[in-house]
């Protein structure tokens, strides 16, 4: 069965859950992909995580990062399920309205905005931001004196996360008196606290320490007569199944923090999860492009390809796949991110060699694996990586005409109707691949949709 959720997206939905090596090969069989790399996006681990939180951090409004995976059946899907969002630009904050998301269910959560986007803000009622600096001030009051301010402060630097936010954001706690007075003395209003650990906490303490600090500043707010009322409690949360810490570990520290240092307040919480929601719901399928044998102490050097290794000379093998570190794998360099390659194919041959894994420009940089160990694999197979959701595609270039992958959507029918009881379904809807021209980032991209929904200003005659 399939649903045409809007925007040229499709979603497949499935009754019952099936492996991913499952719904890989479906997709390849399906859409005939020879060997484009693509995304599978299952939007019922969304639907799971929300039902997570709502179970862990009942207390807590999640605004989601948009940042993390801006993709509209991402949006869509949360806006439809009642969740707020956490925007850090104009082009943001257009996106979220544009799915009917009231503007009070939006904090423009970048402590540094340019004056234009503040000004958009305020044309759009988009209220609730955040500032940690003196400059902010004097920005905001000059183009939207109304704005409900959220002071965000430095946590505590002691513990392990993914991306330490900290060296870029937060006011020092000691500094937090002289920028209210400076919010004070502008006329402004500051109605909260808010701080981010650091994305991909490893340690569940981190946000005891920070909620602690945060009532301090708090309280010198309210001493000042600051009408606060919001504590912001940011992202961190982890998205996938990792070493470190577990969300419900994590809720577990916060439920109590928010008990012994916000006990019986009148104080709204509200937290801006970003890979919590996405990271595990997205898998990569690349194809291997191109392979070389070399010799094993030579990969990675200018050395001579060797294909018939002599005995003594054990092959390693290097695997060009069609997506790289200026692409999907982005998150290797800036999210500080680790993968784990998975094979589509069964391989009798229990050999394991010596392998690294490379994207598709001719960048040397671009390596996704330096060393793993593989059964030797053939141009065309496919390798596959999971919890791809989180800081990906968001930021991915296009760098050497290398095109982004495609996406296609997939959900558990029982999930899907939690969300959506009504929803319409087509036994089997017209599909049709219709190359489009884009001025965005994407120079040339291929749409899907259902033949009987045509996206705005596209019919079928015109191609
Ligand atoms: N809020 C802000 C201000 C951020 O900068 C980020 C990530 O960079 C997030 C929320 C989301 O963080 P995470 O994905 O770790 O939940």
């Amino acid at each position: 069965m399939k649903h045409y959720f809007g925007s040229n997206t499709i979603v497949d939905i499935t009754s019952h859950q099936k492996s991913i090596s499952t719904l890989i090969q479906k997709t390849v069989d399906n859409h005939q992909i020879e060997e484009d790399a693509f995304f599978i996006g299952d939007l019922g681990d969304i639907i799971k995580k929300q039902k997570l939180w709502q179970e862990c951090l009942p207390r807590v409004e999640p605004f989601y990062a948009v940042k993390c995976n801006d993709h509209y059946a991402v949006l869509k899907l949360l806006a439809d399920m009642g969740l707020s969002f956490d925007c850090a630009s104009k082009a943001e904050i257009q996106k979220v309205l544009k799915l009917g998301v009231d503007p009070s269910r939006i904090v423009y959560a970048n402590p540094c905005k340019q004056t234009s986007f503040i000004k958009y803000a305020a044309k759009n009622d988009v209220s609730l931001m955040t500032f940690d600096n003196e400059d902010e001030l004097v920005k905001i009051k000059a183009v939207y004196p109304g704005a409900r301010l959220v002071l965000r402060i430095l946590p505590p630097s002691n513990f392990k996360v993914q991306c330490d936010l900290g060296i870029k954001f937060g006011c020092f706690p000691g500094k937090a008196y002289h920028l209210l007075e400076a919010a004070r003395k502008l006329g402004l209003n500051v109605v909260g606290v808010s701080f981010h650990v650091g994305s991909g906490c490893q340690e569940a303490e981190a946000y005891d320490a920070a909620i602690q600090q945060a009532r301090d500043v708090f309280d010198m707010g309210l001493s000042m007569g600051f009408d606060m009322d919001l504590l912001d409690i940011g992202g961190g949360f982890p998205g996938h199944e990792c070493e470190g810490v577990s969300f419900e570990e994590i809720a577990e520290v916060v439920n109590v923090a928010l008990d012994k240092y916000f006990p019986g307040d009148d104080v709204r919480f509200i937290a801006e999860p970003g890979r919590f929601y996405v990271a595990s719901a997205f898998t990569i399928s690349t194809n291997i492009i191109a392979k070389r044998i070399v010799a094993r102490d030579q990969r990675g050097k200018n050395a001579e390809p060797v294909d018939f290794p002599t005995a003594d000379e054990e092959p390693a093998m290097m695997y060009y796949v069609n997506d790289g570190v200026y692409g999907s794998f982005n998150c290797l360099l800036y999210d500080h991110a680790a993968v784990v390659p998975s094979l589509l194919k069964n391989y009798d041959d229990d050999m394991l060699y010596t392998s690294s894994i490379w994207g598709p420009t001719c960048d040397g940089l671009d390596c996704i694996m330096p060393e793993c160990k593989l059964p030797e694999l053939r141009s065309g197979d496919w390798i596959y990586f999971r919890d791809m959701g989180a800081y990906t595609l968001a930021s991915a270039s296009t760098f050497n005409g290398m095109p982004a992958p495609n996406q296609y959507f997939v959900c558990q029918m029982d999930l899907w109707e939690e969300v959506y009881p009504n929803s319409e379904m087509d036994e089997k809807p017209v599909e049709k691949m219709i190359p489009v021209m884009k001025s965005g980032r994407y120079p040339f991209e291929t749409m899907k949709f259902n033949q009987n929904v045509l996206p705005e200003g596209i019919s079928v005659g015109d191609y």
